[in-house]
């Protein structure tokens, strides 16, 4: 048997992908990247095929990663995660900076750059292996992993909250919960829903009120 859950126990983080399209920056969000070797360190990471970054990477021959922190803007995740590279520039009005050609995010704690050298396919993803040609420290702050990001970051449970008052808080939501339906965000301001005036958009993936739907 295969107990899907077992797979919950391995630890992912949340990552900005970012890469070129011709001249153009651009990325995505991905949760699997791991070091595979030291020396020379090397590192893979796992782009799905439906990514427009997947065939951005294979031309360009470059990935970098930008390790996103629990204190980076949510946002981000929306502009990379929730919106296609091959419709929009997601770069714009994002604070960048350029190492190797590349753009790397700059709201995050470290970033490092890569030269692919091997990649593989599978039914779903590729995975490249890149050469690490440049890595650096940007700030000192607790990498994201992705299960912070669906805790915390989607509104299951108040930061920093024992388990407990978590679990009696989303008791009392169960009666209404409104749901972003593009990227699962729980809304969980203080006035009702129905009272939120109609600029609000969602914190994770920047789409409008009326995407959120009654659950
Ligand atoms: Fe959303």
């Amino acid at each position: 048997m295969i107990n899907k859950n077992a797979f919950r126990n391995l630890s992912y983080g949340v990552y900005v992908v970012s890469t070129l399209d011709g001249d153009r920056p651009t990325g995505c969000v991905a949760n699997s990247a791991m070091q595979i070797t030291s020396e020379p360190a090397t590192i893979a990471v796992s782009i799905n095929h439906d990514n427009y970054s997947n065939a951005c990477i294979e031309k360009t021959g470059k990935f970098a990663i930008s390790i996103l922190t629990e204190e980076s803007d949510p946002g981000l995740i929306g502009i990379f995660g929730f919106q296609s590279g091959k419709d929009v520039n997601k770069f714009d009005g994002v604070e960048a900076l350029e190492k190797e050609g590349l753009s790397v995010v700059a709201d995050a704690c470290s970033y490092l750059v890569c030269k692919v050298i091997n990649k593989m396919e599978t039914a779903t993803h590729t995975v490249f292996l890149g050469e690490v040609i440049a890595a650096d420290v940007l700030k000192e702050e607790e990498p994201m992993t992705y299960a912070y990001y669906h805790k915390v970051v989607k509104g299951k449970s108040p930061k920093n909250a024992p388990t407990y008052i978590a679990e009696e808080e989303e008791t009392v939501q169960k009666e209404e919960k409104w749901v972003c339906s593009i990227c699962g965000y729980e809304y969980r301001g203080e006035i009702p829903f129905e009272e939120v005036p109609e600029q609000f958009v969602c914190p994770v993936c920047k789409q409008p009120k009326s995407v959120f739907v009654r659950k």
